[in-house]
C-alpha cells in the first residue's frame, strides 16, 4: 500500500517542506525531526513530530522508531545513531553515504578514487595561513578556500583572489576544518537530479545554474546555448558520480562546463536539491514524488522524469530589509506572467537567506527568459 508507511525527515526546512507537500497527496505521514514551527512542520497536521536537532543523536533515534524510512533534507546530521539505527529501519540513503558527502573534502576524494573527474583538491587542516599562501604558490589566484564540514549557499566559501587576501580568508573561515579547490574557468554550471532506486538510476534532465556570491540564483531547464551531446554527457557523468554511493534516494549533482567543453563535478548533495525545483512545475514527477518513490519502492520510470515544459527557476533569497521576500512574491503576481511562487515561512528575511522561489514555465526558454526578466531585475533591486 502507498499510504501505509511512515517516513522520517532528519531536517524540516524548505526541502522537507516541499517533500511533504508530495507525501500529503499521497496520505503519506511524514515525521520531522527539526525546531517547532520549522517549515515542514508547518504544513503537515499529526502528532508524529519530533522536536530537536538533527545533529543530536537521541533525537535522531526518537524519530527511527517512530517510522519505517528515515531520509534527510540536509546532510548535516549524526550519522552516528543513523549508523546504530540502520539494523532496525531502512536509512535512505545510507548513513555511509551521507557520511562521506557531508564533508565536501572525503566526498571530493572519494569521488577521485572512483575516477570522477573533480576539481584539484588540496587538505588544509592545520596548515594555517601559511599553508594557504603555499596553495596560491601551487593553485595562482584565485582559489577557493572551502569548509570542510557544514557548508551550504556559498557559507564556508571564501575566494582568495591574491596573497594579500590570504589574512582576511583565514579570518573569516580559519576557524573551520579546511581546504582549497583549484579555481575552475568555467563557461556555465550544469547540475543534474538522479534518481536511485531498487532498480537502477534515473536521472531528471540537465539544467542550467547560475549562482551569484556562491548562492544559487537562476536555474534554466534546458540549459542555455548547450548542445543536446553535452546535455547528455552531463547525465552520463551524473550517473557515474552517483554509481559508488549506497543508497536509495534523490540526489543534486552540480558540475562546471568548462570553457574547453570538458565536466567537472562541483559537489553532491543526498537529497533533493535547490537546482530541481523547477521539476515540480516542468516534470511529470517531480524531485520530491521521485524522492518518495525511490524510498519507499513505489514503480517510478525514467519516462516520467523528462521535461513537459521549458522553465526557469528563480531564487528568492532575503534582502536589506525583512519583508523583501514579501515584496518579489507580490511582484510576481502584478506582473501577471504566469509564474508559480513558492514561500517557505521562514518568517522574516535575512540577506542571503533562501525564503522562497519562483517558477515560470512556458513553451519555449526564450519566451520564459522574456518574461520573468522584469522580476530578475527587481531582485536585482531588492538586492541593493
Ligand atoms: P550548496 O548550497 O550548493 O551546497 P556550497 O555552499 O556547498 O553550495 P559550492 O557548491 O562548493 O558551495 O560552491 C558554490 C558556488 O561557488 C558554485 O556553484 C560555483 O559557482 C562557485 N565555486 C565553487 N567551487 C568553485 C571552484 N573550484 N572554482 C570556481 N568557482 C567555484
Ligand atoms: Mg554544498
Ligand atoms: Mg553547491
Amino acid at each position: 500500500m502507498v499510504d501505509t508507511r511512515k517516513v522520517g525527515v532528519l531536517g524540516g526546512g524548505q526541502l522537507g517542506r516541499m517533500l511533504i507537500a508530495a507525501a500529503n497527496n499521497l496520505n503519506i505521514q511524514v515525521n520531522v525531526l527539526d525546531a517547532a514551527n520549522s517549515p515542514a512542520k508547518q504544513v503537515s497536521a499529526h502528532d508524529g513530530h519530533i522536536e530537536g536537532s538533527f545533529k543530536d543523536a537521541a533525537a535522531v533515534k526518537k524519530l527511527a522508531q517512530s517510522c519505517d524510512v528515515v531520509t534527510v533534507e540536509i546532510e548535516h546530521v549524526d550519522t552516528h545513531m543513523l549508523e546504530e539505527v540502520a539494523g532496525q529501519v531502512s536509512v535512505e540513503p545510507s548513513w555511509k553515504t551521507l557520511r562521506t558527502i557531508k564533508d565536501k573534502y572525503a566526498q571530493k576524494l572519494y569521488l577521485k578514487e572512483h575516477g570522477v573527474a573533480v576539481a584539484e583538491s588540496v587538505d588544509l587542516e592545520g596548515k594555517g595561513v601559511e599553508g594557504l599562501k603555499d596553495v596560491g604558490r601551487t593553485f595562482g589566484y584565485p582559489y577557493m578556500l572551502k569548509s570542510k564540514t557544514e557548508a551550504y549557499d556559498g557559507r564556508g566559501n571564501f575566494v582568495v583572489k591574491s596573497e594579500e587576501s590570504v589574512e582576511e580568508a583565514f579570518e573569516v573561515l580559519g576557524k573551520r576544518p579546511l581546504y582549497a579547490e583549484k579555481w575552475a574557468e568555467f563557461r556555465m554550471e550544469l547540475a543534474v537530479m538522479v534518481v536511485k532506486t531498487k532498480d537502477g538510476v534515473l536521472t531528471f534532465p540537465t539544467v542550467e545554474t547560475v549562482h551569484e556570491d556562491s548562492i544559487c540564483k537562476l536555474t534554466y531547464a534546458p540549459p542555455r546555448n548547450v548542445n543536446k551531446k553535452t546535455a547528455q554527457r552531463a547525465q552520463e557523468l551524473a550517473k557515474k558520480a552517483i554509481e559508488p554511493f549506497e543508497g536509495k534516494g534523490v540526489f543534486g549533482v552540480e558540475m562546471f562546463l568548462l570553457k574547453d567543453n570538458s565536466l567537472l563535478i562541483n559537489e553532491i548533495a543526498p537529497r533533493p536539491h535547490n537546482s530541481g525545483h523547477y521539476t515540480i512545475e516542468a516534470c511529470e514527477r517531480s524531485q520530491y514524488e521521485a524522492h518518495l518513490c525511490a524510498i519507499l519502492d513505489l514503480p517510478i520510470d525514467q519516462s516520467e522524469l523528462g521535461l513537459i515544459r521549458p522553465s526557469i527557476m528563480l531564487n528568492i533569497l532575503g534582502g536589506q530589509d525583512t519583508d523583501s521576500h514579501r515584496k518579489i512574491a507580490e511582484k510576481a503576481f502584478a506582473l501577471r506572467i504566469g509564474a508559480k511562487v513558492h514561500l517557505y515561512g521562514k518568517g522574516d528575511a535575512r540577506p542571503g537567506r533562501k525564503m522562497g522561489h519562483v517558477t515560470i514555465t512556458k513553451r519555449t526558454l526564450a519566451e520564459a527568459e522574456v518574461k520573468i526578466q522584469p522580476l530578475v531585475d527587481f531582485v536585482d533591486q531588492m538586492k541593493g
